[in-house]
């Protein structure tokens, strides 16, 4: 066939317009996916017994915030149970604001930390662009001039919040089953041991669990989630009786995880350290290995100094001496180090709060299995490996072990030796 050049051109013209044209519909098609949420499943569990019910602070000491429902709402005496005010419109966005110890909303006034927000069903609220599941509480702070967040969530949709937050929903199902019954132990011991101390029981952020409310929902998530429905692990405690642990996990341990009673300072059977040959193919390029990190000698001094005000005698910090280490074939985690200071003296810490007091993120030192090196105005962490403190299910490692065949219950069985999944409702 002979085509003239004329010919020729307008026949590009054509396929770039139409390229252009599919290229506008899948930006429309990814926009609309990312604008429109899918409920992948209704709130489940909103008329559980207390016990059932997590309080996660979302915000910490804010003086204002954007809330939008997606059905009427109305705010609650959580004490006597009277409803004080019904709203019926739907959709409209609102801020919470707070002036004098009192916090308004859509015109009402909070002056009572025993206020709920209640969203009738699909019970969804949206805070500051995010969408979460459950009720709302604000506590005005003492001083009357900010107030904290909190979402009062039934444990098994916080735990879908919480498992796609924490693994990738394309993960085998048996790894997001071992991280559901993981996160639901841990969230349950974290609200025994300090929920009656406070007026929260979790924070929705690395310091305890990644919390993401409806986003890091998916089909994938909510599957681990039912079919581990109220399952936890237990082991056996000091008086002899078996009850929940704080099941902690990690990303990945490079290699070994490591006992609990040195990076935590609590002891429990399961939380021994494990060799894990399964993360090293999981881990993501980088973080199983990762590169140099360096930091400023005086960035170091002065975030310990003002994490640790104990830390103040030893003027600026000259030496970082490992003083204890958990030596595993080939490479060893620091676990307690000694600060030696300008004046002379010196203080012992250990290597986990010095990582996360020097890079709070953890994502540039990555871990504690690394060698310290003093390089004039810096310190360099290398020959690093793994991410996270280590202590507990390795999240890599329980998708290795599961893209092998083994079932969540052998996960947890190998990564918590001595513990049992028993179900609790
Ligand atoms: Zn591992």
């Amino acid at each position: 066939m002979i085509i003239d050049k004329n010919t020729k051109n307008n026949q590009l013209k054509i396929i770039n317009n139409q390229l252009l044209r599919i290229a506008f519909l899948f930006w429309l098609l990814i926009l609309g996916g990312c604008v429109e949420r899918q409920l992948t499943t209704p709130t489940t569990q909103m008329d559980a017994e207390p016990q059932f019910w997590v309080r996660v602070l979302l915000l910490d000491d804010v003086k204002s915030c954007r809330l939008k429902f997606d059905s009427p709402f109305c705010i609650i005496n959580s004490r006597t149970q009277n409803i004080s005010a019904h709203f019926d419109k739907p959709n409209a966005v609102t801020k919470a604001e707070i002036f004098n110890a009192k916090i308004t909303i859509a015109n009402y006034a909070i002056t009572d930390n025993k206020t709920v927000i209640l969203p009738e069903a699909p019970y969804i609220f949206n805070l500051n662009g995010n969408d979460y599941r459950g009720k709302l509480q604000f506590i005005i702070n003492p001083d009357g001039h900010s107030f904290d967040v909190i979402n009062l969530v039934p444990i098994e949709p916080y735990l879908a919040g919480v498992v796609g937050a924490e693994m990738y929903s394309y993960w085998e199902p048996e790894a997001l089953k071992a991280q559901a019954i993981a996160a639901r132990t841990y969230c349950l011991y974290i609200k025994k041991r300090f929920g009656s101390r406070r007026c929260w029981d979790i924070r929705k952020t690395q310091a305890n669990q990644a919390y993401r409310g409806v986003k890091a929902e998916s089909p994938n998530i909510w599957n681990a989630v039912n079919k581990t429905y109220g399952q936890v692990l237990v082991c056996r405690q000091t008086d002899g009786t078996e009850d929940i642990f704080p099941a902690y996990y990690s990303s990945s341990c490079g290699g070994h995880t490591e006992n609990s009673k040195y990076v935590f300072g609590d002891s429990f059977e399961p939380l021994v350290g494990v060799p894990c040959p399964y993360c090293k193919n999981v881990a993501k390029p980088g973080f199983f290995f990762w590169p140099m990190a360096k930091f400023d000698k005086a960035d170091v001094t002065n975030s310990l100094l003002r994490r640790y005000p104990k830390l103040k005698q030893l003027g600026k910090i000259k030496g970082i001496v490992p003083v204890r280490q958990s030596d595993y074939k080939g490479f060893s985690r620091l676990t307690l180090v000694k600060l030696v200071g300008s004046t002379g003296k010196s203080d012992s810490i250990r290597a986990e709060d010095l990582r996360l007091t020097i890079d709070p993120t953890g994502r540039k030192l990555k871990s504690t299995i690394c060698k310290i090196l003093n390089m004039g105005n810096q310190w360099a962490f290398l020959s690093g490996r793994g991410y996270g403190h280590g202590v507990g299910m390795c999240q890599c490692g329980a998708e290795g072990m599961a893209r092998q065949g083994k079932k969540a219950g052998q996960i947890l069985a190998y990564y918590y030796p001595h513990s049992k999944i028993v179900r609790i409702y």
